[in-house]
C-alpha cells in the first residue's frame, strides 16, 4: 500500500482532477490524500476573516463567488446527470453550511471549521468522479481518524488505531481517498495541520500504516539542486537523505512542508516527490540512505535578522549563552543560526514580532547590533567534518560575497551562510557554478 498526495493545483480544475484520477487508478489499494482546489483555502481564510470582522455581507459575497466557481465545474467533470445532481446537492449543503456560520458567534473553532470545507469538497468531487468511472472508491473522512493531541502534535496512537480499524472494516475497495490538512483536536473541535499541511497528513498516514512509500505529487520535477526562480539550469536531485530534505524544506525549498517528513523518517518510510505534469519522471526519492561524497543542493531563506551581542563579560564567564538563549525562549522566538567568539555571539531569527523587546532585554548583557534583510544560504550534502575539502568549495564559491555568519558542524549534512538579501542571486548562482558544474 502506498500513500499518494495531490496538492491544490493538481486538483485545481475538472481537467486536472481527471488526470489525477488516471494516475491513482493505475494501482490498487492505495490511499490518496487530496488538498482543496487551488485558491479555495485562501478564499475560506478570507471568508473567516470577514465573519470575524462581522462583515457578513462581504463574507456572503465571497461564498457566492466560490459557489459559482464550483457549480461551473460540475458539467465539465461528470458525464452522467445523476452524478452532477448528487455532487451539486452535496456542494449546496457545504455552501449553505458556510452561510450558516453567520448565525453563530465567531471564535477560533468557527474559523477552523470554515477552513475545513475546501478539502471536504475536493475529495467528494474526485470520489464521485471515480465512482462514475466504475472504480470502487471509499472516501474516508479525515475527521474520523486524524487527530492532534493537546500539545498540538499528531496523536499517532489514535491515528494508527482508528485508520487501521476503518481499513479493516472496509476491505473491498480498490482505492481510498481522504482529506489532507484537516483534523480534530483534543477538545473535539475541527482543527488543521497548518497551511500546506496536506503533505503532513500523507506522511502521518504513511508512517502509522508503515506504507511502502509516500508519494507527494506536485507540478515540478522533484526537489531541485538550487532555486529555479533565481538560477538557470537547476536540475532535480534524484535522492536525498531525510535530514538533507528537512534542511532544504526548512531553508526555502517550497516543494515540501518542512516538518512533514519527520514521521516518515521515524517510521523509515521513503517519500517520493513526483510530477503530475510528467508522471514518468523519476522525481526525488527521500529515504535513510546517505550518498557519500556529494553535495546535493542549495536553498535560501529570506527575511532573516541577525543579532550580535558582544560583551567582555562573556570572557571566561559561564552561563552567558544560557541567559541570551533564555530571552529568545521567553519570547517564543526560535533561532536558526548561531556563531560564537570569546567575547560575543551572533544569531539569526526569522520571526521579528518580538525583536524590540528581545533587544531591550539583551542589552543587559552586552552591546547589541541588529542587521535586517539578511538571507540564509544552506548548502546540503555529505558535509561530515572528516570529509576533507567540501566546506572549502562552498566558501570558495562565495569569495565575492560579504558573509555575515558561517555555521558548519552542527550536523553532518549542511553548511549555512548568512549574507545580505541583495547578494542572494549572486551567491546562489556562484554556488551552482562551483558545486554542480559537472551536473550541468
Ligand atoms: N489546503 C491547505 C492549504 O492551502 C492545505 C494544503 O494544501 O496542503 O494550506
Ligand atoms: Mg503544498
Amino acid at each position: 500500500m502506498k500513500v499518494q498526495k495531490f496538492g491544490g493545483t493538481s486538483v485545481g480544475s475538472p481537467q486536472r482532477m481527471k488526470e489525477v484520477a488516471q494516475l491513482i487508478t493505475a494501482e490498487k489499494k492505495n490511499i490518496v490524500v487530496l488538498s482543496a482546489m487551488s485558491g479555495t483555502t485562501n478564499s475560506l481564510v478570507e471568508i473567516a476573516d470577514y465573519f470575524k470582522k462581522r462583515n457578513v455581507e462581504a463574507a456572503n459575497s465571497v461564498i457566492g463567488k466560490l459557489r459559482a466557481k464550483y457549480m461551473d465545474h460540475l458539467p465539465n467533470l461528470y458525464s452522467k446527470q445523476e452524478t452532477i445532481d448528487k455532487t451539486r446537492a452535496f456542494l449546496e449543503e457545504q455552501f449553505q453550511a458556510l452561510h450558516d456560520y453567520t448565525s453563530v458567534p465567531f471564535d477560533d473553532n468557527v474559523g477552523k471549521a470554515i477552513l475545513s470545507h475546501g478539502e471536504i469538497m475536493s475529495t467528494n468531487m474526485v470520489t464521485n468522479y471515480l465512482c462514475e468511472q466504475g472504480v470502487k472508491t471509499m472516501l474516508i473522512p479525515a475527521l474520523d481518524f486524524m487527530r492532534i493531541a493537546e500539545n498540538g502534535e499528531p496523536d499517532m496512537a489514535f491515528i494508527g488505531t482508528k485508520l487501521k480499524e476503518i481499513l479493516k472494516a472496509n476491505p473491498d475497495y480498490d482505492l481510498y481517498i481522504t482529506q489532507g490538512f484537516i483534523c480534530m483536536n483534543s477538545s473535539n473541535h475541527i482543527d488543521n495541520l497548518q497551511r500546506g499541511g496536506s503533505d503532513y497528513t500523507a506522511c502521518l498516514i504513511g508512517a502509522v500504516l508503515r506504507c511502502e512509500e509516500i508519494q507527494i505529487w506536485t507540478d515540478i520535477d522533484g526537489m531541485h539542486n538550487n532555486d529555479p526562480r533565481v538560477v538557470d539550469n537547476t536540475t532535480p536531485v534524484r535522492q536525498l537523505n531525510f535530514e538533507e530534505a528537512a534542511e532544504l524544506a526548512y531553508f526555502g525549498a517550497k516543494i515540501l512542508h518542512p516538518t512533514c517528513i519527520q514521521p516518515a523518517r521515524y517510521a523509515g518510510v521513503p517519500v517520493r516527490l513526483l510530477n503530475t505534469m510528467c508522471p514518468s519522471a523519476p522525481g526525488t526519492l527521500i529515504n535513510n540512505d546517505m550518498q557519500l561524497g556529494s553535495i546535493k543542493a542549495v536553498a535560501a531563506k529570506d527575511n532573516i535578522t541577525a543579532i550580535k551581542i558582544v560583551s567582555s563579560r562573556m570572557l571566561l564567564a559561564t552561563g552567558f549563552l544560557r541567559k541570551v538563549f533564555e530571552i529568545f525562549e521567553t519570547y517564543n522566538t526560535s533561532i536558526d543560526m548561531v556563531t560564537t567568539s570569546e567575547v560575543g555571539v551572533s544569531l539569526s531569527i526569522d520571526d521579528t514580532s518580538h525583536l524590540a523587546a528581545i533587544v531591550e532585554k539583551l542589552k543587559q548583557y552586552g552591546t547589541v547590533e541588529v542587521d535586517e534583510n539578511m538571507c540564509i544560504i544552506c548548502v546540503v550534502g555529505d558535509l561530515r567534518w572528516s570529509n576533507v575539502g567540501f566546506e572549502t568549495i562552498a566558501t570558495d564559491a562565495l569569495s565575492e560575497v560579504p558573509v555575515r555568519m558561517i555555521s558548519y558542524g552542527g550536523s553532518n549534512h549542511n553548511i549555512s551562510f548568512l549574507i545580505r538579501e541583495e547578494d542572494k542571486a549572486k551567491a546562489l548562482c556562484a554556488l551552482s557554478a562551483h558545486l554542480f558544474k559537472a551536473a550541468n
